[in-house]
């Protein structure tokens, strides 16, 4: 019998990540199309590559968990890395009780404690707590850190390839071909016609205006983030990741300066101007360095700015598995502020759904939980 051909649509982590995950399963010919020369052109290559497991919807949680556990060995992952995450640990500062809390708590994954008390207890955030502000009531993350995002997009990308995958850069839009009332592969701009028996959209930013393509409503908002990183200052190495949950801000150490964002929300197209830096955001955010950081000589600068797509859901869960209305089409996309911190596991939980064995998880985060009009 002649092997299933699945194409995914889009190489950053969310189609790298299934690809890969389907590619180690071995069932299925796997090609993976991307029109970027890099993996990490967009989001993948523009996030905080903070991992945090502390997220409200539960199911996005457990992707989380998941990933965390992957992370922790590349090599069980199918993965050639020594290492993918550095594990500083995560401080997230709330005053009210997060609906993550228990979870963690439970699972002895977080740990309630006042911000200033952490001080002593918690490894390398001695020489750095001069430098940031502590304050109210926090919970301590010990398994939270940073994911080495440029490690991990090159060892999924040479792993895939070696499990047997074919990556293909399209260099432009590649689209979905329909015909016949199902999906039948992609068509590059080459006009060259891959075909295939399924195609798993994994596009990011570009995942809605696809699906519009297509006549189909999916339920996702383009929004941008900016990330921030300062001029050298005075902090330790490796200290721990604070997150401000109540003041929606969050820094970290890189290298000799700090990096931060503001958590903005701000609506966008994925249209080109791609990736402005708006100056009021600018200014939040060195109005916010300024209140967190004490440089010897005042207020530390920002050096370096950038700013990204995140794809929304409405339940900030994402959007996998199969679309019931159009056969051969598949989703990876909604992945939202997580897309680092969910990579392996949504790649696992994607790749089931494309197999015809949809994981407990996978069959949480079909489009079929949103309701559409009819066509
Ligand atoms: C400022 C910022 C900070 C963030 N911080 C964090 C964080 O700390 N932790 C965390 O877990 N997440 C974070 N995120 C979120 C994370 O970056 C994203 O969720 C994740 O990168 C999304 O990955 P993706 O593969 O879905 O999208 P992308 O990385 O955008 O990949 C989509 C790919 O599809 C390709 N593509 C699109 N259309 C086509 C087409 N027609 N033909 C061919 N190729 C196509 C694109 O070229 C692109 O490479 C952050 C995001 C931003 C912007």
């Amino acid at each position: 019998m002649n092997r299933r051909r699945i194409i995914v649509l889009g190489g950053g982590i969310a189609g790298l990540s299934t690809a890969h995950a389907l590619a180690l399963e071995g069932e299925v010919d796997v090609t993976l199309v991307e029109r970027e020369p890099r993996h990490d052109a967009h989001s993948t290559g523009r996030s905080a590559e903070i991992l945090r497991v502390a997220v409200d919807d539960p199911v996005t949680r457990a992707l989380a968990l998941e990933t965390d556990r992957l992370l922790d060995d590349p090599r069980s992952a199918g993965l050639d890395a020594e290492r993918l995450v550095e594990r500083t640990g995560l401080i997230v500062l709330a005053d009210a009780e997060p609906p993550w809390a228990d979870d963690l708590g439970r699972r002895g994954l977080a740990l309630r404690a006042d911000a200033a008390s952490l001080r002593d207890r918690v490894p390398n955030l001695r020489e750095s707590a001069d430098a940031l502000r502590l304050e109210g009531r926090a919970h301590w993350i010990e398994r939270g850190g940073r994911i080495l995002g440029g490690p991990l997009v090159a060892s999924l990308a040479r792993s895939t390839r070696r499990a047997g995958a074919t990556l293909v850069r399209s260099a432009g839009d590649a689209e979905v071909l329909v015909d016949a009332g199902r999906v039948r592969g992609v068509r590059l701009p080459s006009g060259q016609r891959l075909e295939a028996d399924g195609v798993v959209v994994a596009a990011g930013a570009w995942s809605g205006p696809i699906a519009r393509r297509l006549g189909l409503d999916l339920p996702l908002r383009t929004t941008r983030r900016h990330m921030f990183l300062s001029a050298p200052a005075p902090g330790g190495a490796a200290p721990p990741v604070v997150w401000d949950d109540d003041a929606a801000f969050y820094i970290r150490r890189e290298g000799s300066r700090w990096g931060l964002s503001v958590c903005d929300v701000r609506e966008a197209a994925p249209e080109a101007p791609l990736y402005p830096v708006t100056p009021g955001v600018q200014r939040l955010a060195a109005e916010a360095l300024a209140a967190w950081v004490r440089g010897p000589g005042g207020a530390v600068p920002l050096e370096e700015s950038w700013s990204g797509f995140r794809d929304l859901s409405p339940d900030d869960r994402p959007i996998l598995g199969p679309d019931p209305r159009l056969p051969g089409l598949h989703w990876c996309c909604g992945l939202g502020g997580h897309g680092m911190t969910l990579s392996l596991g949504v790649g696992r939980a994607a790749a089931s759904t494309v197999l015809g064995r949809p994981t407990e998880l996978a069959t949480q985060c079909t489009v079929g939980r949103f309701e559409f009009a009819p066509a």
